[in-house]
């Protein structure tokens, strides 16, 4: 999509270091981390939020966990606690409008979020 920061940065037309990639899936540090581990594992395939997200993509999407152990294996992550999540819509607080889950640690999260 063309107007896209996540796109944008797939292509690699706005730069950031990817931690991990590959045919379906990449991720990044968070730009403005919550969490003294804040990385975004993002699809590749445009989806503006999960409601765009079809039976036919359950694999790819599925994917990002395993992507998501990895990280937070690699973090140290999985001694201590981590969370996955992804926000759609206003009210749940997303502001990039092309899907992206968050993965957060290395400090006590509280729940229910805010
Ligand atoms: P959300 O509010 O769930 O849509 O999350 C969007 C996230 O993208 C926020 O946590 C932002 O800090 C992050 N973000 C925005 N621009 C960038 C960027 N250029 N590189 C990395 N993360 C970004
Ligand atoms: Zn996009």
């Amino acid at each position: 999509m063309s107007d896209c920061l996540f796109c944008k940065i797939n292509e690699g037309s706005i730069p950031a270091e990817k931690l991990y990639d590959d045919n379906e899936v990449f991720a990044i540090k968070d730009i403005n981390p919550q969490a003294p581990v804040h990385f975004l594992i993002i699809p590749k395939k445009h989806f503006s939020t999960i409601l765009e997200v079809k039976e036919a993509d359950h694999e790819m999407i599925g994917s990002i966990y395993s992507v998501a152990n990895q990280l937070a294996k690699k973090s140290g992550l999985d001694q201590t606690g981590f969370r996955v999540v992804l926000n759609c819509g206003a009210e749940a607080g997303q502001s990039v409008f092309h899907i992206h889950y968050h993965l957060l640690g290395g400090r006590v999260l509280k729940w229910p979020p805010g």
